[in-house]
């Protein structure tokens, strides 16, 4: 699905040297390198405050820790996502609500959040699902009329810019709280597992700071309970250098995107991915919903052909075990449902050579051809 072996080669000097000179420094743990991308996010993103941690989940865990919320408040999320988005809610002993998403965009459904909204109701988590950003204008003035917390799962999209009536922002960087995951594969990725929580809250920033560190406030005082999260030092330099090629990374992966557009316009039962008028894709993963074609059956062929192809994600988190305590199994998420049988994501990533876009488009018309 990704090649970042090819992708190494480009930037091996660069790299190497930066791993070597932190290897030199020994300085591990929140090293100079650390503090610089830090800073140099702080700079690409718009925002006030980056807090690096060491992985997605946990940023999102600790965003959650943050609101000081009580056991059993409610916290809105799409079941058509990444396990971590709604297992962090659980874990905080908090209550996931699930809410269906818009066939189009394959994010939370703005028009369906009033309808779950309770008392309880304490926060809403909106995930930009494979690049492409919720609805945030529509989010943000739900959350704003109903007094509630907004943290971006951003894990999927970040570099992506949202216009707002203001102006361009970045997607991580509207809501209260941005999270983001900087696993190998993901648009911004290190060599091993990394993360980063975002905002522009100043009180939100010095609690999550905390958080991270032990909940400590100062050296050896524990003002709450808190984690050890953070981000090493080797990481922070990779990524330094890959933020630098975020931009590129994403041009290249918009391409591959138009490439396959275009090829599968002549499918009437293949649906290219949306666009949404109000935000930039970054095509995390380029996702076909299929209509009268059979996608395992067109999963199963091209790995036959060894074209790897995914199904992001083949059970939905209401349908997940982990949540049976929760009832969430009999929730009505029609769309959702109805996505889980049908999407099918293509390999996209920085180093496609048009070759083998060729051969994988080929690949899905004789496929169809043969079986339609
Ligand atoms: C990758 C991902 C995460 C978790 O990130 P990790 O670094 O793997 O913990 C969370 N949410 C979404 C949507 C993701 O894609």
């Amino acid at each position: 699905m990704v090649d970042l072996i090819s992708q190494y080669q480009k930037i091996k000097p660069a790299v190497d040297a930066a791993i070597t000179g932190v290897m030199e420094t020994a300085q591990f743990i929140n090293g100079p390198e650390v503090k610089s991308f830090q800073s140099e996010l702080e700079t690409y993103l718009g925002v006030k405050h980056v807090i690096p941690c060491a992985n997605g989940t946990d940023a999102l865990q600790i965003a959650l820790m943050a609101l000081g919320l009580k056991p059993g408040d409610e916290v809105i999320t799409p079941s058509f996502t990444f396990i971590a988005t709604t297992e962090v809610v659980a874990l905080l002993g908090l209550k996931p609500i699930f809410v269906d998403v818009d066939v189009d965009t394959f994010c939370i459904d703005p028009s369906l959040i009033e309808a779950s909204i309770t008392p309880n109701t304490k926060a809403i988590v909106p995930v930009h699902l494979y690049g492409q950003a919720s609805n945030m204008e529509e989010i943000m003035a739900i959350a704003e009329k109903h007094n509630l917390h907004v943290i971006e799962d951003n894990a999927q999209a970040i570099g992506s810019d949202y216009h707002l009536a203001g102006g361009d922002v970045k997607t991580g960087s509207i809501g209260h709280v941005g999270c983001t995951s900087f696993f190998p594969s993901k648009n911004l990725g290190c060599y091993g597992d990394g993360g980063a929580i975002f905002t522009n809250d100043d009180q939100l920033a010095a609690e999550m700071r905390m958080i991270v560190n032990h909940g400590q406030s100062k050296r050896y005082y524990h003002d709450r309970v808190g984690v050890n999260s953070r981000l090493d030092s080797i990481q922070a330099a990779v990524l330094r250098i890959k933020l630098r090629e975020l931009d590129n990374y994403i041009e290249a992966r918009r391409k591959v995107a138009d490439y396959y557009d275009n090829f599968f316009a002549q499918f009437p039962g293949i649906k290219t991915p949306v666009r949404g008028k109000e935000s930039r894709h970054v095509f995390h993963q380029y996702t076909l919903t299929l209509e009268g074609i059979d996608r395992n059956d067109l999963n199963a062929y091209l790995a036959e052909k060894e074209i790897p192809s995914m199904i992001y994600y083949p059970v939905p988190a209401h349908k997940q075990e982990m949540f049976a305590s929760f009832g969430s199994a009999s929730t009505e998420l029609p769309v959702t449902d109805w996505l889980t049988e049908r999407v099918l994501s293509l390999p996209i990533h920085t180093e496609m050579e048009e070759e083998q876009l060729v051969f994988i488009c080929e690949s899905i018309a004789e496929f169809i051809n043969v079986h339609a």
